[in-house]
């Protein structure tokens, strides 16, 4: 399995997961194939070079970005910053609040984990509304760090994530 389509069979649907209404994309049967993910890794990095997407760093969102983001930064020859929810980060960190649906959360990173000038890459496994990853990019932006772009594996067509990414560029491997 190395094609888009064939990649797309191991991303399972979960309805009603984690409540109702929401369908939920599982990556695990993808991560769980040694050549689906590494194919998944090197589409996500090819279509990063394709977009003209410098990359001195990736930022990556936890925990499923962890994941994906490691991998593309390990197969790039970048490093990787965590970006975490709160109180997981030991040293000093900056934060900034979303809203979500019901109530708000909180996404936290290292005042060093992005320098000053640096192109980061904003990396998680699925972007639906686009607030997590726009919260990272405001992140990184406030360190002094640009953001160059975002990856994700899954891009939910139905949900205006890019817009509201925009006017960064976005990839995504698939779009369900
Ligand atoms: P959003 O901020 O709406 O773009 O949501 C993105 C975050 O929530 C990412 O960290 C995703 O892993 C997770 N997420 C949102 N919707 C889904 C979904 N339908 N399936 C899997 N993960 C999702």
């Amino acid at each position: 399995v190395s094609a888009p389509e064939g990649l797309a069979r191991l991303i399972r649907d979960v309805p009603d997961f984690p409540e109702p209404g929401i369908v939920y994309k599982d990556i695990t049967p993808l991560l769980g194939d040694g050549a689906a993910f590494r194919a998944a890794i090197d589409g996500l990095a090819v279509r990063v070079a394709s977009a003209g997407i410098a990359v001195d760093r990736i930022a990556g969102i936890e925990a499923r970005g962890f994941i994906v983001g490691a991998a593309l930064a390990a197969r790039i020859g970048v490093g990787f910053a965590p970006v975490r929810k709160p109180g997981k980060l030991p040293w000093e960190t900056v934060g900034a609040e979303y809203a979500l649906e019901y109530g708000t959360d909180r996404l936290e990173i290292h005042r060093d984990a992005v320098l000053p000038g640096q192109d980061v890459l904003i990396v998680d496994d699925v972007i639906a509304t686009g607030g997590t990853a726009a919260t990272a990019a405001h992140l990184v932006e406030s360190l002094g760090a640009r953001v160059s772009g975002f990856a994700f594996l899954v891009e939910i067509e139905a949900l205006p994530g890019r817009v509201a990414v925009a006017p960064h560029p976005t990839v995504a491997l698939l779009t369900l």
